[in-house]
């Protein structure tokens, strides 16, 4: 199949293009570059079943494929909160793009929605169901609003135009090619131990995530789109639940060093816990999780080492 992936250059988007070259496909990885970086696509640039094109989603765009994976927006808060009216076009304008695209050449795409659809969620674990508890005017709704925004615009392409879509709703996912200066939790704490500096938790630590490591969620990427049996919404995440307290100490334990812990202010918004309810992805496609915490952290750390002595 030919296969475009808006936002291929990211941490998510190349893995994606590394896993759909390695069945056959043909990849054709839109990006504007302002999170992606060439170096996570640049092994792949000379196949002849790989295509790079740099462009903008909130600009429409013309190709003959078969599947759209839309993944083009920042996604960690520091990134899409500084251009944050940017933000809110990424998530609109592209999903219509990207519909619109689909709808012409009869392709099935992909939203590759979040778990900031919940919010800061009463409901835990949380389930599909679940319409969320969203500040609409805050720091953090130029992503969530957006991203619900673009759930929205792909329920409404699939009952006016029949446009094949599937959704999915990610939870916090980590691995190799995240940035050094993502912002985000596990990079942000791994780099700082990697460099013996403090790990900066924000808030008092009790807040929980759940973290996927990026295998599996690709993996549930690739299962999802091609399965038949349901659209979505479907959440795709670990359930292992941990507070950034816990995290910190795992990454500490594995990195070894000097580091020690330092409180910052919790930023506004900051969800005070997420964990997915993954049943709907096991019922349907048989998925589950396979790398554990302290696995993936282990990976991460390793490629973070190399990262950052430049080898
Ligand atoms: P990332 O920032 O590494 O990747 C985003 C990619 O989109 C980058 O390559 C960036 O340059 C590109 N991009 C941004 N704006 C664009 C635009 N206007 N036009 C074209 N390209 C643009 O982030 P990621 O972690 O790889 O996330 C990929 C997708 O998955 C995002 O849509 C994100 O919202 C979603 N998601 C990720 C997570 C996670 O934990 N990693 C969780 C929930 C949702
Ligand atoms: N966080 C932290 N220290 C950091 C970066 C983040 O304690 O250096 C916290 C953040 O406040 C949030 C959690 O870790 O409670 C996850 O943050 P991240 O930005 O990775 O993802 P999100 O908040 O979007 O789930």
């Amino acid at each position: 199949m030919r296969v475009l992936i808006t936002g291929g250059a990211g941490f998510l988007g190349s893995h994606l293009c590394d896993r759909l070259i390695e069945q056959g496909h043909e990849v054709i990885c839109l990006d504007n570059f302002f999170t992606g970086r060439k170096a996570n696509i640049q092994h792949l640039v000379g196949n002849p079943r790989f295509e790079l094109v740099r462009h903008d989603v909130i600009e429409p765009f013309k190709f003959e494929v078969d599947r759209i994976y839309n993944l083009a927006c920042p996604a960690s808060p520091p990134h899409y909160q500084y251009n944050p009216i940017k933000t809110m076009k990424t998530s609109v304008l592209g999903a219509i793009n990207c519909l619109g695209l689909a709808k012409r050449v009869k392709a099935r795409v992909f939203q590759a929605s979040t778990s900031e659809v919940y919010g800061d969620p009463v409901i835990h674990p949380q389930v599909e169901s679940y319409w969320g508890n969203v500040n609409p005017i805050g720091l953090r709704s130029c992503y969530d609003e957006g991203k619900r925004c673009a759930e929205t615009l792909f329920f409404d392409y699939y009952r006016e135009n029949g446009v094949d879509i599937r959704v999915i709703r990610i939870f916090n996912t980590y691995g190799p090619r995240m940035l050094a200066d993502d912002g985000r939790v596990v990079s942000n704490f791994i780099v700082q131990a990697i460099q013996g500096r403090d790990l900066t938790i924000y808030g008092d630590g009790s807040q929980t995530r759940s973290f996927c490591y990026v295998d599996d969620l690709i993996a549930g990427f690739m299962g999802f789109m091609e399965q038949e049996k349901i659209v979505g919404p479907m959440n795709l995440g670990n359930p292992g639940e941990f507070t950034m307290l816990q995290l910190a100490e795992v990454i500490l334990k594995k990195v070894g060093g000097k580091s020690k812990i330092s409180y910052m202010p919790l930023p506004s918004d900051d969800p005070k816990q997420r964990q997915p309810d993954i049943s709907l992805a096991k019922q349907t496609m048989g998925w589950e999780p396979k790398v554990q915490l302290e696995a993936g952290i282990e990976k991460t750390i390793e490629y973070f080492k190399k990262a950052l002595s430049g080898t």
